[in-house]
């Protein structure tokens, strides 16, 4: 079991997505940070140092390969993993997305059964 409360940053536009995410983590205790731009991402993730954070590609403004950039080229920062949110499975979007620096990715529509797993090994190991 975990001594301290899980911290997730999720960086998601999309209003359904975003409550199906908070529902499925706040279900497994975890807390939850949201954003709903890259700006606002970044900022939490400078005050809060989540544990993971979820990051959306398609954004308003800055996209999500943009601040992942921003963050893996932060001293503060690039100790977070930054698992991407795509839209679709694209061809060569896996390779752009490891390029930025994301540590993996978790393709949409989110899958309720296999979320947590995914999220769970994308954690640091002393949280899994
Ligand atoms: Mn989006």
């Amino acid at each position: 079991m975990l001594n301290e409360k899980l911290k997730i940053l999720v960086v998601e536009d999309n209003p359904l997505n975003m409550k199906l995410i908070n529902v499925i983590l706040r279900g497994e205790g975890v807390e939850v940070l949201a954003a709903e731009n890259a700006e606002e991402g970044i900022e939490i993730c400078k005050t809060c140092q989540p544990d993971l954070v979820l990051m959306d590609i398609q954004l308003p403004g800055m996209d999500g390969l943009e601040a992942t950039r921003i963050i893996k080229n932060n001293k503060q920062l690039n100790h977070l993993p930054v698992v991407a949110l795509t839209a679709h499975a694209m061809e060569g979007d896996e390779e752009k997305a490891y390029e930025v620096g994301f540590d993996g990715y978790i393709t949409k529509p989110i899958d309720t059964d296999t979320f947590m797993e995914s999220v769970r090994s994308y954690l640091k190991p002393r949280l899994k």
